[in-house]
């Protein structure tokens, strides 16, 4: 029963949904809109209970292969003088922290690369779902429609899973005040190894430069009172960018320039999804689309890494039962969500006033190595051990 099970989305929740599941003997199926995988982003995080995932999964090597390898966050002035610094490592490492940070389009590089036996459908998204009693009928943007017995949303923040099934997305998505750009920058511009970041008050700009990468990333933080726009206008997010950061010194009128001219520019709020329940019936959501905690929490790769190999092992341990499964893994899951999402550090990287920068400079000056390591190691979500679902291949575990 329940064998075959549509998810849309292939970033991270999706392609680790579809390894667990293939590897419990279902057979998954991913579409994913974007034409081909989407490389774009920053540095994401995996720590915590997803360093186990991916060492079930047998990537760990690859993800350590691909790390970031950046030391810290350098604080400057608008000369580009060095006003402060943090450094992310020592702290890691005085938290004996196993965390690795890795490009997020290298994370989903070998995610794909680790399912490769699964169907990928790329340039292609849901456009209708109903369900009855023994299963769901998909149509799509393109191609004939196709019945699958469970769907899995992972597409993200704005998912169409989550629209279609739950309702609008004003319901479940709550604007954290900001909003935020990543694109690519010129590596000339930024120190090799660290993530040089200017603000003024209530903005941010900075460029993050790996040791392991021969390009560089620019990031933009503004706050803002929500702002109507079209999330699919990448015209429109890219003239937000510029009125926010019009006129400011240092190195952002190179970097906007940079913005503005890279196809794979990324613009969203800053926002956390919230919901009551994380399934209806034969539907679920996985990863940002069930509970976004935000950029600002650093969450995203290892709530969604985790959430999805919970998500299959309790599918798999139901014997496909979606009642079960899906009622076990959200009571198991909500509260490492819910402790995530409440753990961002938007004040340190875009404080809302002169004093309030000034106070960020004055504190990452001070020796605070062992306070730091402490918040760390809260940061992990450890609430419960990561449960063992067994790693059968090609049947179901009753
Ligand atoms: C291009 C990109 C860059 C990112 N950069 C960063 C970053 O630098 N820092 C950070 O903290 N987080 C970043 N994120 C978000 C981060 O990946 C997530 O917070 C986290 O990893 C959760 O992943 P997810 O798989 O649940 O969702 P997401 O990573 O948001 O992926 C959702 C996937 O679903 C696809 N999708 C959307 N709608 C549909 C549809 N209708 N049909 C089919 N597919 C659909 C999207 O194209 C995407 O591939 C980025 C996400 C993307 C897509």
């Amino acid at each position: 029963m329940n064998r075959r099970i549509l998810i849309s989305g292939a970033s991270i929740a999706g392609p680790t949904l579809a390894f667990w599941l293939a590897r419990y003997g279902f057979t998954p199926t991913v579409v994913e809109r974007a034409p081909r995988l989407r490389e774009g982003g920053n540095g994401v995080d995996v720590r915590g209970q997803a360093v186990e995932v991916a060492e079930r999964m047998g990537i760990m090597p690859q993800i350590r292969a691909a790390a970031a390898d950046v030391t810290g966050l350098s604080f400057v002035d608008a000369a580009n003088r060095s006003l402060a610094r943090i450094d992310m490592r020592a702290i890691q490492r005085r938290a004996a922290s196993a965390e690795v940070e890795i490009m997020r389009g290298d994370l989903a590089a070998i995610l794909h690369e680790a399912t490769r036996d699964v169907e990928y459908v790329f340039g292609n998204s849901i456009r209708a779902i109903e369900q009855d009693e023994d299963g769901v009928t998909v149509g799509f943007e393109h191609g004939p429609t196709r019945r699958f017995d469970l769907v899995v949303g992972a597409d993200g923040t704005h998912s169409t899973v989550r629209r279609l099934t739950f309702g609008p997305e004003s319901q479940f998505v709550k604007h954290l005040g900001y909003y935020f750009a990543f694109a690519e920058a010129d590596p000339a511009l930024g120190e090799r190894r660290w993530v040089t970041l200017y603000n003024l008050p209530g903005r941010a700009a900075s460029i993050y430069r790996s040791g392991t990468h021969a390009g560089a990333k620019a990031n933009f933080i503004f706050r803002s009172r929500p702002i109507p726009y079209d999330h699919r206008d990448v015209e429109q997010q890219k003239r937000l960018l510029s009125e926010a950061f019009a006129d400011l010194p240092w190195l952002v009128p190179d970097l906007l320039a940079g913005a503005l001219a890279d196809p794979d520019f990324y613009f969203d709020a800053l926002s956390q999804v919230r919901m009551a329940s994380w399934s209806s019936g034969r539907v679920a959501l996985a990863g940002d689309a069930a509970h976004c905690a935000s950029p600002a929490a650093g969450a995203g790769a290892t709530l969604s890494l985790v959430g999805a190999y919970r998500l299959a092992g309790e599918l798999s341990s139901a014997a496909g039962d979606h009642r079960i499964a899906f009622r076990r893994y959200e009571q198991g899951y909500r509260k490492t969500v819910g402790r995530s999402q409440s753990n961002l550090f938007i004040g340190m990287i875009a404080p809302k006033s002169r004093r309030g920068i000034w106070a960020r400079n004055t504190m990452a000056r001070l020796p605070l190595l062992g306070a730091m390591a402490g918040v760390e190691r809260r940061l992990q979500p450890r609430i419960q051990p990561l449960p063992d679902y067994g790693s059968a291949t090609g049947s179901f575990r009753a």
